[in-house]
């Protein structure tokens, strides 16, 4: 056995994990972080600046799995249900970086807040049969301080008063909105055309400098990027400030294998290193922020047998629009998204009219992000070899003339969706790898089918034609774990519910402070702890929540702030929506 060298041992270096050592490290306590992925992101010499590794080259990051994880040596394996046997497939799952800094450190980084019915589901909705709908153990108004906090230290760049749909708020952001995409304007006045609410989006970037780093350049390659220049707020200035502290140490290539427990306590971990050598690290306290597929991996690791772990395995249902438009817009330069609208996050007429010819009580969307399709390689793959490669890559349909949608739909719980431990395939460290159970509930299809109808109105609006709509996952499509591939594997690398908060251990993980039921000492920081995905991404909530946890696990009382908008405006209503325009599937869409 090591010697206690350290107060609490965090695992995992993304949001979760760096918020938590920022803050643990902030009230005196020593951190040491575990993570398994490798360091391109904070020098470990003094003064432990940003590194400049990053750069604009999509064959690195997108095919060549820079960031880790490799799936073909820490693959996942997936099936749809128990019906398919052990699993379908083996390889990529919703993956997201397995590195310091973790998903953040290539995610372009919108950053929005939940609405205040986005914590009582289940009130405001009521059930759905086979899913699993509860309210959280806390209101937006409780969360609604360290929102605040979470802005401020991230950094977002947003404009307060912009969204009717948003909750009330204590504060304005930050910074204010950067440059628009030019694609995002025409898509944004064609929808504010049709009565919907378009807005810049929120976004963990710096529009002007701040906190030590540059604004950002546009430079185009921002989702699925780590930044050049760290205009991105990220997990970075977390590390940073902890580091700083003197009382954190930050250990990569350091994989956390097992949780060790004595009587109801954790005591330390068992970890792996680099060279497959396994040693003990000892701590009063361990925060678990693996994410929320790798978190359910680690406790069921660790023998925890609370049976809701790893169940209620969300995803967002993302349903894609696309059309063509003549003219240039070159649409892959800028953040990758810029312009968001909420409008398709309220249960309206048209959407519970939707839901009763479906047979079901109500349909929720969500968030809609106005997009640009592609990049050169993942466009150069689409085209056959030949001249016609040639003739499609001059003219460029996917970076120059293709508008988009993309809406994170609401995905409903369900306790057959699940991650476990794959009873055969194991990872390059002889580890039983995360098995995913998932597969949609019929709310998440006949929600896409709907909004998917609205989205295909607007590119129409647009001038937009041969129009296309998608989701993910498919429901019928082909089965491949390939990046940005469309399959029955899920692709939003929005992941959540795996180790869900509640006020009563038979039906939850953690407690509503996110200590784990079968150890009060183990805290999870990470949207494991979410009994509903919202339609929102899940990023800001994640870390908001780790602050509050936090702050708790070191028995401070809870922040309150008056509930006074200072910003945001009431929700106001449109001018009436053209009805649905089903778009059912790519063949009808054209
Ligand atoms: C291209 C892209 C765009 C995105 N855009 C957005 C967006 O706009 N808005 C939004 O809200 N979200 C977005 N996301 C999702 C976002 O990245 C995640 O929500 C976020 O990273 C989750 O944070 P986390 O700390 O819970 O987990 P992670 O970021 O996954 O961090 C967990 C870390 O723990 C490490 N780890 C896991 N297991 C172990 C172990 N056993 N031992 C040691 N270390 C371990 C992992 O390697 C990883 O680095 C995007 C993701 C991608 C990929
Ligand atoms: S678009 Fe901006 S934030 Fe994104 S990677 Fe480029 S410079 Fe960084």
């Amino acid at each position: 056995m090591t010697a206690r060298d350290f107060q609490t041992i965090i695992v995992g270096s993304g949001p979760g994990g760096a918020t938590a050592a920022d803050e643990l490290t902030r009230a005196g306590r020593s951190v040491v972080i575990f993570e398994r992925g490798h360091n391109y992101l904070i020098s470990s010499d003094y003064p432990h600046d940003l590194m400049q590794v990053f750069s604009n080259d999509e064959l690195k990051y997108t095919f060549r799995h820079f960031l880790g994880p490799d799936p073909w040596l820490e693959p996942r394996t997936f099936r749809r249900t128990e019906s398919d046997g052990e699993r379908l497939l083996v390889g990529e799952v919703n993956n997201l970086p397995a590195t310091v800094g973790g998903g953040s450190v290539h995610a372009d980084g919108k950053l929005y807040r939940f609405r205040e019915d986005d914590f009582r589901m289940l009130t405001e909705l009521g059930p759905a049969q086979g899913a699993d709908i509860t309210d959280w153990p806390l209101t937006y108004d409780d969360l609604e301080p360290y929102y605040t906090t979470a802005e401020r230290l991230i950094g977002v760049a947003g404009l307060a008063t912009a969204n009717p749909f948003a909750a009330w708020r204590s504060g304005p952001y930050p910074m204010p909105p950067g440059p628009p995409m030019y694609g995002s304007l025409l898509t944004s006045a064609a929808a504010e055309r049709l009565g919907y609410h378009p807005y810049p989006a929120p976004s963990g970037v710096n529009s002007v400098p701040y906190d030590e780093r540059p604004a950002c350049n546009n430079c185009g390659f921002c989702a699925d990027f780590g930044c050049p220049i760290h205009a991105k707020g990220g997990p970075g200035p977390a590390l940073r400030r902890a580091l700083r502290t003197g009382r954190a140490d930050l250990r990569p290539d350091a994989f956390v294998s097992r949780i060790l427990v004595d009587g109801g306590r954790a005591t330390g971990v068992e970890w792996i290193d680099h060279d497959g050598a396994t040693h003990r690290e000892l701590a009063d306290e361990i925060v678990v922020a693996a994410g929320a597929m790798e978190t359910p991996r680690l406790l069921l690791l660790s023998g925890f047998a609370n049976p809701n772990i790893g169940r209620n395995l969300m995803f967002h249902m993302q349903t894609f629009a696309f059309g063509e438009v003549p003219y240039r817009l070159h649409g892959h330069m800028g953040r990758s998204v810029t312009h968001v609208h909420d409008d398709h996050v309220i249960v309206d007429d048209l959407a519970r009219e939707a839901a009763h010819s479906a047979g079901l009580p109500w349909i929720k969307g969500g968030l809609v992000e106005h997009i640009a399709p592609s990049k050169v390689i993942a466009e150069a793959k689409l085209y056959p070899w030949g001249p016609e490669h040639r003739r499609h890559m001059r003219r460029s349909p996917m970076r120059e003339h293709f508008l988009g949608f993309c809406m994170h739909g609401e995905d409903l719980p369900q306790a057959k969706n699940r991650v476990d431990l794959d009873p055969a395939v194991r990872d390059y460290r002889g580890i039983p790898v995360a098995r995913t159970t998932y597969e949609p509930h019929p709310h998440e299809i006949a929600a896409s089918e709907h909004h998917s109808g609205l989205l295909a109105s607007i590119l129409r609006e647009a001038g937009a034609t041969n129009l296309v709509v998608a989701t993910s996952p498919t429901t019928t499509g082909e089965l491949t774990s390939a990046h940005s591939d469309i399959s029955i594997v899920p692709g939003s690398r929005h992941i959540a519910g795996t180790a869900r908060m509640g006020r009563n251990p038979r039906t939850s993980v953690c407690d509503e402070w996110g200590r784990l039921w079968e150890a009060s000492n183990v805290l999870v920081a990470d949207s494991s702890l979410f009994p509903t995905i919202s339609g929102y991404g899940p990023t800001l909530t994640l870390v908001a929540l780790a602050i509050r946890n936090v702050d708790a696990f070191l028995g401070r009382p809870p922040l309150r702030v008056a509930r006074e908008s200072t910003s945001s405006p009431a929700v106001t209503v449109g001018p009436p929506r053209r009805p649905a325009d089903p778009v059912r599937n790519r063949e009808a869409a054209r």
